[in-house]
């Protein structure tokens, strides 16, 4: 046992329990909060949040920190708490490396930002938003280079700060595999338009049977109602306290069955991997999925992967069928499965299909690279965003509302956090291939058996929390690093079969 380490944990309970408290105000103003509580409410969040950076960044833990990194004192340490220290080190180099001033103006332009780009998107007026724009690029740009390693890329130290070891030279890998095998393939499908027949799901579904239904799904694939619950919001979304309370949120339209289906089967993936992680970690600060890209990669895989697959389905759809008569009696599983597979380029990302989702990232991607490196000016970027959309997807914005100015991300200076959700896809694709070598993974979902899936996953996945990063876990599960071929095959085979083509 270390002296120094039992000297730090109650610097990281208090830090554990103010975010707690964080998390709850956040998630209550997105699900149960009456729409005026915001404002006043804010102010609470204001101070918590001071007190939650103060309980972190101070001289104490500062220095216990420097000694805990020491050779000897490491010794001492159980594997896990050597994570512990490794991440919280990180996090202190890189708040402390930027001055608190120029912190603080960066977060109150953010705070500007948020609603000039609302109104911006609203109003259709790129011109309004690109100052402020430029303006948060210019601070990006600027912390990240306080921030940068000798002979490390601008970019790079933005795309680490999600994805840890997963940086330009092997996202440019990526995405030109994806350009060069799917570009093509997507254009082929977009030919076919009217091969799959899905009007069948825009007809009304009651929204309390659509309700039982998620409900039975969440349980089906493993989520824990004993330590968990769903509520509503406008956009589903997980979020988590401990591994004992872990809530997800769902959003329900009557002429549109299939996005509460596979938006519960989402968000239940990010939750088993929340409910699965070791006790012994849950309210540490590795006590959460380890990234964006690898929680992604769990939601994606019980979506998609799984999900979207015709084995899924077959123990099940007659449940469905049974719940919904007159929508559904004359349709077949194999319809049924067709249907929810439908490709089509289109214009906005958050409601793309499995096969056209990558891009949208990879256009996001390419152009965030052109701001980093490349020094491009804001008032620039709708030409070539709306080119890029020509040129992958085939389809070409004719408003900024549906092209540039849709996304959040850029406006809360997120630069570096799209990659992670085509990542997320990839490594699914890897894991779900994996899966197939190890265990009978279609006779499993035939047989409306998923516990040894989801028992498979925690031994390698979840139960690590943040002690190991995504290629760490991916070398010991599968026995070799991040490899996006898989996630090409699984896409083309996929498609190819579906499209007859
Ligand atoms: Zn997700």
């Amino acid at each position: 046992m270390s002296e120094l380490y039992e000297m730090l944990k109650p610097h990281l309970d208090k830090t554990y329990a103010l975010n707690v408290a964080l998390t709850m105000l956040s998630f209550d103003n997105s699900t149960a909060a009456p729409k005026n509580a915001i404002e006043n409410t804010s102010k609470a969040i204001g101070l918590l949040s001071g007190e939650h950076y103060n309980a972190l960044i101070n001289e104490d833990v500062k220095r216990l920190l420097k000694e805990l990194s020491t050779e000897q004192e490491q010794a001492f340490l159980s594997f896990e708490e050597k994570a512990i220290v490794k991440k919280l080190n990180k996090e202190f180099k890189q708040t402390a490396a930027i001055p608190p001033e120029e912190f603080q103006a960066f977060q109150i332009l953010l705070a500007k930002a948020y609603p000039i780009w609302e109104s911006a998107k609203n109003k259709n007026d790129y011109a309004s938003f690109a100052p402020t724009l430029e303006e948060i690029i210019r601070y990006s740009k600027k912390f990240a280079s306080y921030n940068q390693e000798e002979d490390q890329k601008l970019y790079d130290v933005q795309l680490d700060d999600y994805e840890e070891g997963f940086n330009m030279e092997i996202l440019d890998g990526f995405f030109s595999k994806l350009r060069s095998a799917l570009v093509p393939l997507v254009h082929k499908v977009n030919e076919k338009e009217n091969a799959i027949q899905t009007e069948f799901l825009s007809q009304d579904y009651e929204i309390d049977k659509q309700k039982n239904f998620c409900r039975f799904l969440a349980e089906y694939i493993g989520f824990d109602f004993n330590r968990g619950v769903i509520a509503e919001s406008e956009h589903p979304f997980t979020t988590e306290l401990h591994n004992h309370d872990v809530r997800i949120t769902n959003h329900f339209q009557k002429s549109q069955p299939d996005f509460s289906i596979f938006s519960v089967i989402h968000e239940s993936g990010h939750a088993l991997y929340e409910q699965g992680i070791d006790d012994a970690i849950t309210m540490t600060p590795i006590g959460q999925g380890t990234s964006m890209g690898m929680h992604e990669s769990q939601s994606r895989f019980y979506e998609n992967n799984l999900g979207r697959s015709l084995p899924f389905w077959t123990p099940i759809y007659s449940r469905l069928q049974e719940l919904f008569p007159k929508q559904l009696e004359t349709v077949s599983l194999e319809q049924f499965y067709r249907a929810v597979n439908h490709a089509h380029s289109s214009l906005i990302r958050t409601e793309a299909d499995e096969l056209t989702y990558p891009f949208h990232i990879m256009i996001r991607y390419e152009i965030e690279k052109l701001i980093f490196e490349g020094n491009i000016p804001a008032s620039e970027l709708p030409a070539i965003w709306n080119q890029k959309y020509q040129e992958y997807l085939g389809v070409c914005p004719t408003t900024d509302t549906e092209g540039i100015l849709q996304d959040m991300h850029w406006a809360l200076g997120s630069f570096g956090y799209f990659p992670s959700y085509a990542l997320g896809s990839a490594i699914a694709a890897q894991i779900y291939h994996h899966l197939k070598t190890v265990m009978p993974l279609d006779t499993y979902l035939e047989e409306g058996n998923l516990k040894p899936i989801q028992a498979y996953l925690n031994e390698h996945i979840h139960r690590f929390g943040g002690a190991k990063n995504t290629q760490e876990l991916l070398k010991d599960m599968t026995g070799e690093p991040f490899n996006p071929d898989y996630y090409i095959s699984y896409l083309t085979d996929k498609y190819t079969a579906l499209y007859d083509l």
